[in-house]
């Protein structure tokens, strides 16, 4: 269905003349990978920065042109140009309304992420957003979630980067197959390493894996401080943090003091998880970080020779739980051989099988993240009402 959809897509594309006159985006490979979820199209179009304003009226016909395929209600085409430094990033526009079901069928009673008050926390120059990928307990497969939940927001054409936040066990390293130190700039800062069209940072390019490291409480937050400010992101849409697991004084300093946007909350459906789980929402809670949602993962098995599906955990946990603590449900991930050796091979789902049913999944939370995202940068925008 969405193979037909995405090729129906470039055809209609094809057909347009871009607005310079020097022919269609699709021949001139400006068309980023597209993404399809709940009837909604994603996609960018990459064009030199001068010409944006131009092609603005363009996106929107293209927006209008994509509306029109059986199967698609709604478009959101973004563009990404090289951007002069200071300048706003491309973002999405809301994906929908508050109140909105996220997908048909699946309503929430949930609704959208409250509106929350704009982050007093100092932000980093150049980077719009970051968000914080967390779980209430080690081995639930947090960092996994967080490289391919970063690649899918690369896939919409944003700029990303992933910061390794588990001082304790860094394992980007390991996920993105990189090795290797950071080279300095000019003695100070730090030039992140690059994987899939992330740039990554990590405790674990500077200390060996095997290396224990005993952290004291104000070590963690200089070191955090120094992988997030000295480090040269450049501009970057989103960094997606990598948390340590659990919600102790650590975590609970690091999400008070790095200025989020918003958290992803990664859990299996055992009801150990989920307790953990509900802590870890309640950290967020506390110190005024949005929930942009909860991931199940490893959430059923599908036997590879018999096709049989099995929930192993006892599937649904998490998304019974977001409807009951009001946070938006973003999906499900299956437990997979897949995905566990991609994953330990440094070659994660989404960037080795972008358009395998695994790398879709991600793709799909993605969306449903970044559209949380959106209505919280709407809520916080609009004016707010005293009462006297
Ligand atoms: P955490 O960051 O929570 O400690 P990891 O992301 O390191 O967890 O995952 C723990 C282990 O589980 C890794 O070996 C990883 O490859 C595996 N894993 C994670 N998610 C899945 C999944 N959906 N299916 C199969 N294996 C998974």
């Amino acid at each position: 269905m969405s193979e037909a959809q995405k090729t129906h897509i470039l055809t209609i594309l094809k057909g347009m003349d871009a607005p310079d006159g020097k022919g269609d985006v699709v021949s001139r490979a400006m068309v980023s990978d597209i993404f399809i979820a709940d009837g909604k199209a994603f996609f960018s179009l990459s064009v030199p920065a001068a010409e944006a304003e131009r092609f603005e009226p363009f996106c929107r016909s293209v927006e209008a042109a994509v509306a029109g395929i059986a199967g698609i209600s709604n478009a959101l085409v973004a563009l990404t140009a090289e951007r002069p430094a200071g300048s706003a990033p491309p973002r999405p526009e809301p994906a929908r309304r508050p109140g909105e079901a996220i997908r048909q069928g699946e309503a929430p009673a949930t609704g959208p992420a409250p509106p929350r008050k704009p982050s007093p926390k100092p932000g980093i120059p150049g980077i719009a957003r970051i968000v914080a990928v967390a779980s209430g307990k080690g081995g639930v497969g947090k960092s996994t979630t967080a490289v391919n939940l970063a690649l899918g927001f690369a896939a919409v054409g944003m700029k990303v980067g992933i910061l390794d936040a588990d001082i304790y066990g860094p394992s980007i390293p390991r996920l993105l197959n990189l090795k290797g130190k950071p080279r300095t700039s000019g003695g100070r800062t730090m030039i992140p390493l690059e994987a899939y069209g992330l740039k990554a940072m990590s405790m674990g390019f500077l200390v060996d894996e095997e290396t224990p490291m005993i952290w004291r409480g104000p070590m963690v937050m200089s070191a955090l401080t120094q992988m997030l400010r000295e480090v040269e992101w450049g501009e970057l849409d989103i960094l997606v943090v990598d948390m340590p697991p659990g919600t102790g004084d650590a975590q609970l300093t690091m999400a008070q003091n790095v200025p989020l946007a918003g958290a992803v909350i990664v859990s299996t459906p055992q009801d150990l998880a989920l307790i953990d789980a509900r802590k870890g929402l309640a950290m967020f809670q506390k110190v005024e970080v949005p929930v942009l949602g909860i991931v199940e993962n490893m959430s059923y098995f599908i036997a590879p020779d018999t096709g049989h599906r099995y929930d192993i955990f006892g599937h649904g946990g998490a998304r019974e739980e977001a409807a009951r603590l009001g946070v938006p449900f973003l999906g499900e991930v299956p437990i997979e051989m897949a995905i566990r050796e991609s994953s330990d091979s440094g070659q994660p789902v989404v960037a080795s099988d972008s358009d395998g049913p695994h790398a879709t999944i991600y793709k799909d939370i993605a969306a449903r993240a970044l559209a949380q995202l959106e209505l919280g940068a709407t809520a916080s925008q609009a004016p707010e009402i005293v009462f006297e």
